[in-house]
Order: structure tokens, then C-alpha cells, then sequence
């Protein structure tokens, strides 16, 4: 599957220290090396907030005194960095007054312990934040996935395009993206069953996704409807990869109803450069629905793709 797949809750969770004292960083190794965790450190907030964007912890603890840019104004700056916001925090201090804790829950910091810390204690609270942290890590990747097709949702496809379009944008990159719907699905549907539906969609999904390289976004947009981002893709090279694809699913056989093949109509829009970019990609994501009707229109099973500008690369086509 491609580098966003939903499969980090099974590694080993990494815990980034951020403190100034070389004494807390020996004592916390080794008071948690019987922990399945990795502890990583650094010792100043600045580098500590490059190493959480650079390792991407499941949790951070973080000393509120330090030179320079102490811990108030570290968390600060790791929850105003979206990249870094949803990392949970646990602040570790010899300041313990009622104002102190507040003032660090209120900037977003889970969990507080008063230095010296008794390390059982440490022990649980970090053990309960990693088992937190990972639950919300799962629940958002469900909220993510489409249960059926196994691919991303809509919701998911939506802000990744807004994502991809505005890279390309500024380095000047290729994209495209294609629109998919299964021809005359329906009759699928109504000839052999919804079961029979059901696994022609998470086939479809399948072949989508095999033939997709890491780079790609792969989403079921509703029913028999599914979407790619293709980023660093020309629509020359969208179009090559959208007609693999839907040769992949001409040549299946279903063990429901082998003598009915599936076929599907594709739309591909993109640029060859995000300077060329000149829509929003809403209107992007219109012109490839307006191709994949044009691809029904003159007979479905095929790709119809055309660069932003509007000019028709090539349909590719059955036979
Ligand atoms: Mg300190």
C-alpha cells in the first residue's frame, strides 16, 4: 500500500525527551528501557521541534526550564505547527504551583509530573498516553477509510487535494488527478445481487491499488465512484496508468459472474507543470468528471485525459 497505509500502531513507539538536563536524559533511558518503547533526545526546544517534525513521535516529554526557549514557548510552537499539534505532550517540571499546571494544559500539554518524579509513576502516565495516543491515531485513520473498498474516503480525498494542489503549485510540479466510475454498475447490482455489488467494489479497489505507486491517492468517492491523485504525474503519464488500470479490471474474471466482465470509464485532468495550475482544484475535479462523462458518452471503457489548458492527450480504449 502506499506511505500513508494504516499499519504504524504495530511499530514501537517513539518517545522524544526534550531537556536540557544530561542528567534527566540517563536517568529516563535507563529508568525506561523495560518500556517497549524507543526514547530519543534532544536538548533545547528549537532542535526539539525539528526532531518531532524529522521522527514524527507518539508522544513528547518536556521540560519547562530550559535556556534559550523554555517549555511554555516550545509548546507553544509545537501546537500552532500542524505537523506537530497532535503529538501529545507531558510535561515534566520542578515547578509545581496550581498556576504552572494550568498554564501548560491550557496551552495543550496532556499530562504534568513534578520533578524529582517517582519513575513508577512516570512509567504509568507515559504507558496511559502512548495507549491514548494511539487509539485517536487509530479513530482518525478510520474516519479516513471507506469500509468497504478498504481505499480513502472522500473526506480524506478533499483535503489531500487541496494538499497536493498547492505543492505543485509551489515548486512548479506535474499533477493530475482521475475520476473512475464502473460502467452500467447497476446491472451488476440487479443481475447477481448486492453481494455480488459489494465485491466487484472492493475488487475494483484492489486492482486500483496495485497498479497505484506509493505516490498515489486512491479514494472510493461514493458508490461505484473512485478518485486518484496522482502527484509528480503528468496527465501523459496519468493516462497511461488509468488505461493499466483499466485493462486490470477488464481482464478479471468474477467467480460470481464469470461471464460478465467489469469495465470501467475514466477521467483524467491535469498539468504538466503547477504553474500551469490556473483553477481551483474543484474546477479541476470538474473537468475530470466532464471527461469521465465524455469517456461514457462515446462508449465507455476508456480514458479520456486533457492537460488543464484543455487540450485532449489521447483516449485510450478498448480493443
Ligand atoms: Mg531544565
Amino acid at each position: 500500500m502506499s506511505d500513508q497505509s494504516i499499519n504504524q500502531l504495530d511499530t514501537t513507539p517513539v518517545v522524544l525527551l526534550i531537556d536540557d538536563s544530561q542528567f534527566v536524559h540517563r536517568i529516563l533511558d535507563a529508568r525506561l528501557r523495560s518500556e517497549s518503547i524507543s526514547l530519543i533526545g534532544e536538548h533545547d526546544g528549537k532542535a526539539g521541534h525539528e526532531r518531532a517534525l524529522k521522527d514524527e513521535p507518539s508522544l513528547i516529554l518536556l521540560d519547562l526550564d530550559m535556556p534559550v526557549m523554555d517549555g511554555y514557548e516550545t509548546l507553544r510552537v509545537l501546537k500552532d505547527d500542524p505537523k506537530t499539534r497532535d503529538i501529545p505532550v507531558i510535561v515534566l517540571s520542578g515547578m509545581d504551583s496550581s498556576q504552572d499546571k494550568v498554564a501548560v494544559f491550557d496551552l495543550g500539554a496532556v499530562d504534568f509530573i513534578t520533578k524529582p518524579f517517582e519513575i513508577t509513576e512516570l512509567r504509568a502516565r507515559v504507558r496511559s498516553s502512548l495507549k491514548l495516543s494511539a487509539l485517536l491515531k487509530m479513530l482518525a485513520q478510520k474516519a479516513q477509510i471507506d469500509g468497504l473498498s478498504g481505499l480513502f474516503n472522500r473526506v480524506y480525498f478533499d483535503d489531500r487535494l487541496q494538499e497536493e494542489y498547492d505543492r505543485a503549485v509551489r515548486h512548479g510540479h506535474p499533477l493530475s488527478i482521475s475520476m473512475i466510475d464502473l460502467d452500467h454498475f447497476k446491472s451488476v447490482n440487479d443481475t447477481y445481487g448486492h453481494p455480488a455489488g459489494d465485491t466487484v467494489i472492493s475488487g475494483v479497489a484492489q486492482i486500483i491499488q496495485q497498479q497505484c505507486r506509493s505516490i498515489d491517492i486512491a479514494c472510493r468517492y461514493g458508490g461505484e465512484e473512485f478518485v486518484m491523485i496522482m502527484p509528480e504525474t503528468t496527465p501523459e503519464q496519468a493516462k497511461i496508468l488509468c488505461d493499466r488500470i483499466r485493462q486490470s479490471c477488464e481482464a478479471v474474471s468474477w467467480s460470481q459472474h464469470p461471464s460478465r466482465a467489469v469495465t470501467l470509464s475514466c477521467g483524467v485532468v491535469g498539468a504538466d507543470n503547477g504553474e500551469g495550475l490556473t483553477c481551483t482544484p474543484a474546477a479541476m475535479l470538474e473537468m475530470a468528471d466532464r471527461n469521465l462523462y465524455e469517456a461514457k458518452q462515446s462508449g465507455r471503457n476508456r480514458v479520456k485525459a486533457t492537460d488543464i489548458g484543455g487540450t485532449l492527450i489521447q483516449i485510450a480504449k478498448a480493443g
